[in-house]
């Protein structure tokens, strides 16, 4: 069942978004070679904690830290560890913040250091699938039309697209209805609604769509071992129109990127 949210209770999860934002762009500016994710874990619970808010996803489901950080090959869901980051490699850190009985849940993919040209590609092309899905977020349209939209800009660029994890709908619970998957058929699924808000979520891999899970039972890899890249925002659907929640601002404000499709 999909809970429709009031006028004021996305404002509360805009602050929940932006509070996941804010601790993003603290870590973007820590992210670089030699650093552990473990280390960038503690900071960010520090953070979360010291602005009022509780890591999310720190016992849910039974997750051990604040933060999932998926290096290269990981897809999602990686346990941060004291191996430190080195030149080259891509980190996806995906962070919830429970604020004000609400949650925030969004993400970004780093470059640590310099990457070759093809892994930025991939990024580029994972943070743009995110913006063209959330352009179908709007009144008519249905939750494939969001899927299909993501799906076809990844694959016509060469990428295979994850099908075993989705975005889905946020609120009170950090998973709520609707699922919103990063591939199907426009005019499929559930009928977008005032009120609804949803976390929008490609999981693109650079080579196979296929994945395979780690034995520590939580990190998913790509099957092929070749980079996967996440991008998260949460969006609220307002007026028929989509209203973005989360923000990249601080990250790339943070990096010094200007990118005209961030809001
Ligand atoms: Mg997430
Ligand atoms: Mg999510």
């Amino acid at each position: 069942m999909v809970i429709l949210k009031t006028r004021e209770e996305i404002e509360l999860m805009r602050e929940s978004a932006l509070s996941v934002s804010r601790t993003l762009g603290m870590l973007a500016k820590e992210i670089k070679p030699g650093v552990t994710s473990l280390y960038l874990d503690r900071l960010a619970e520090e953070y979360i904690r010291d602005n009022g808010g509780i890591p999310g996803f720190k016992g849910l489901y039974g997750f051990p830290n604040t933060l999932c950080m998926s290096l290269n090959s990981a897809v999602v869901h990686g346990i941060p560890t004291d191996i430190p980051m080195e030149e080259g490699d891509i980190i996806s850190v995906d962070c919830g913040v429970l604020k004000n009985g609400y949650y925030g849940d969004h993400a970004y993919t780093f470059a640590v250091g310099e990457i070759k040209p093809e892994v930025q590609r991939l990024l580029d092309v994972t943070k743009e699938s995110l913006y063209i899905g959330i352009e179908q977020f709007k009144a008519g349209n249905r939750i494939g039309d969001i899927s299909w939209a993501i799906q076809n800009h990844a694959e016509k660029n060469g990428y295979g697209v994850v099908r075993e994890l989705v975005g889905h709908g946020l609120g009170k619970k950090m998973h709520e209805d609707p699922e919103v998957p990063n591939y199907g058929k426009r005019g499929d699924g559930p009928k977008l609604k005032d009120g609804m808000v949803i976390a929008i979520e490609p999981m693109i891999n650079m080579g196979t769509r296929n994945i395979k899970q780690l034995k520590d039972g939580w990190t998913i890899l790509t099957a092929d071992k070749k980079p996967s890249a996440h991008f998260e925002h949460d969006v609220a659907l307002v007026d028929g129109k989509p209203d973005i929640l989360s923000t990249f601002k601080y990250i790339e404000e943070a990096l010094g990127i200007s990118n005209k499709t961030v809001e």
